[in-house]
C-alpha cells in the first residue's frame, strides 16, 4: 500500500541512491537529501570482483550478489538510457607458488565454476605483465563507471522524487516531522560521515581512507584488468585507474605523496616500464570491524534507520542489500543477521530488550 508520508533518505552516494531507487520501485514517496560532499562512491574504481584473492575464496553471498548486480545495474542502464556497467576479465597474476596452488585447488570445484576460467598454457605464459608464477582469469567480473552511474541515477531520481541538495540537520527532527513536514521514516546513508550522526554514533563504523591514480602506459594490456598487489583497470586511450591504498583509521580526504609512491611501488610488480601519472584521488570508505554492512532500525527511535558500512566492495553488495533492506522496510521481511545493527544493540542498549 502506498504511504502518504515520504521516506527521507539522507545521502546520495551509492547507498542512498540504491535505497531511493528500491523505494521508488515500490511506489513509495521519497525525499532525498545530499550535501554534495562525496568522497567514496565517486572516487571508487567500481570494480566488481567475485573472488577474494587473499585466500582465493568466493566473496560473501556471491551467487546472490552477482544475480542482483546484473539485474540492478542493467535495469538502471535501461531506465536512465546511459551506459555505465561493463563486463571485464580480471587476470590475477600469481604472486608465488602458494597462490598458484590455491587457485589450482579451487578451480575444479563446482562452486568456483562460475568465477574461475580453467587455466591454459596461454595463462601460464601470459606476456602482458611480469609473469613468474602464471595467471588465472576471473569470470563474471565487471565494473561500474562510477561518475556516469551516480549522475544518471540521481537525474532519474530527480524525476521521481523530491531531491534537496542541502545538508540534513538532525536538530530539525521533532515527533515524526522534519522541519515541520511529517515523514514515514528516515534512512541515514551518510557513508563515512555516519560517525557524525548523533543517533547512530554508537555503532563501530570505521573510516578507511583510500587513494587511486590514473596512469598512462603503452605496455599494460587494455583488454583486461591485470591484478597483483593492486588492480589496473583500463579506461581507454592507454589510460588506467590503479589502486588502492588502505589507511584503516583516517577520514582525511587529501591526496598524498606517500599514497602515490605506495601505488607506483605496487604497479612495479606488474610492469617494468615507467608509467606517467595523470591524476590522483582520495576517498574514505565506510567500513566495519566484522567487514559486514550496518543496516536496520534504531533501538529506541523507531522511525530512524541506517544503511551504511558498504566497505571495500560496495558496488558488489549494494544491489542485493538495498533490495533486502527495502523489503524489510515495506514488507517486514527479516534482515540478514550478519548486517543487521541488532548485533550491536545488546552492548549499547542493554535495557532495551525486544
Ligand atoms: C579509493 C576507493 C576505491 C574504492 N574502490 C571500490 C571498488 O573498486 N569497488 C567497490 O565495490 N567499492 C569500492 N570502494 C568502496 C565504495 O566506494 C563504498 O563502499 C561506497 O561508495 C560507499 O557508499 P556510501 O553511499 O555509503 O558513501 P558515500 O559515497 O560517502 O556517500 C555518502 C553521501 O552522503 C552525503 N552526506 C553525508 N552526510 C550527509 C548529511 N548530514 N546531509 C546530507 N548529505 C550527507 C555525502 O555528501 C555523500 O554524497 C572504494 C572506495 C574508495 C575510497
Amino acid at each position: 500500500m502506498k504511504n502518504n508520508h515520504p521516506t527521507i533518505v539522507v545521502g546520495a552516494g551509492l547507498a542512498g541512491l540504491s535505497v531511493a531507487v528500491r523505494l521508488i520501485e515500490k511506489n513509495q514517496p521519497v525525499v532525498l537529501y545530499d550535501n554534495g560532499v562525496n568522497h567514496s562512491s565517486r572516487v571508487a574504481a567500481g570494480m566488481i570482483n567475485p573472488l577474494v584473492f587473499r585466500r582465493m575464496n568466493r566473496a560473501w553471498r556471491i551467487d546472490e550478489c552477482i544475480e542482483a548486480v546484473h539485474s540492478f545495474y542493467s535495469d538502471m542502464e535501461k531506465k536512465t538510457e546511459q551506459s555505465f556497467f561493463h563486463p571485464v576479465v580480471i587476470r590475477r597474476m600469481f604472486s608465488n607458488e602458494h597462490e598458484r596452488e590455491l587457485w589450482m585447488q579451487k578451480q575444479p570445484l563446482p562452486e568456483y565454476d562460475a568465477y574461475m576460467t580453467k587455466t591454459t598454457e596461454a595463462d601460464d605464459n601470459f606476456k602482458g605483465a611480469i609473469n613468474n608464477f602464471g595467471s588465472g582469469r576471473v569470470k563474471n567480473a565487471s565494473y561500474v563507471s562510477t561518475s556516469v552511474f551516480l549522475e544518471a541515477v540521481k537525474e532519474y531520481i530527480v524525476e521521481k522524487a523530491d531531491v534537496r541538495n542541502e545538508p540534513f540537520d538532525y536538530n530539525e527532527i521533532e515527533e515524526g516531522t522534519y522541519k515541520g513536514e511529517p515523514f514515514e521514516r528516515i534512512v541515514f546513508c551518510e557513508g563515512y560521515r555516519g560517525l557524525d550522526n548523533p543517533f547512530f554514533n554508537y555503532l563501530p563504523l570505521q573510516q578507511t581512507k583510500g587513494e587511486t591514480l590514473v596512469i598512462k602506459s603503452d605496455s599494460i594490456p587494455e583488454n583486461e584488468s591485470v591484478n597483483r598487489k593492486c588492480f589496473i583497470l583500463p579506461m581507454g586511450n592507454q589510460q588506467f585507474k590503479v589502486g588502492s591504498t588502505y589507511d584503516w583509521d583516517s577520514s582525511d580526504t587529501s591526496i598524498t605523496e606517500a599514497g602515490r609512491a605506495a601505488i607506483l611501488e605496487k604497479v612495479a610488480y606488474l610492469t617494468e616500464d615507467t608509467v606517467e601519472v595523470i591524476d590522483q584521488e582520495a576517498g574514505v570508505r565506510p567500513t566495519t570491524p566484522d567487514r559486514r554492512g550496518m543496516m536496520g532500525q534504531h533501538p529506541e527511535h523507531k522511525k530512524l534507520y541506517i544503511f551504511n558500512g558498504l566497505g571495500t566492495k560496495g558496488y558488489l553488495i549494494a544491489p542485493l542489500l538495498s533490495r533486502e533492506f527495502v523489503e524489510h522496510l515495506i514488507n517486514d521481511a527479516p534482515l540478514n543477521q550478519e548486517v543487521d545493527i541488532e548485533r550491536f544493540r545488546i552492548k549499547h542498549f542493554p535495557s532495551n530488550q525486544q
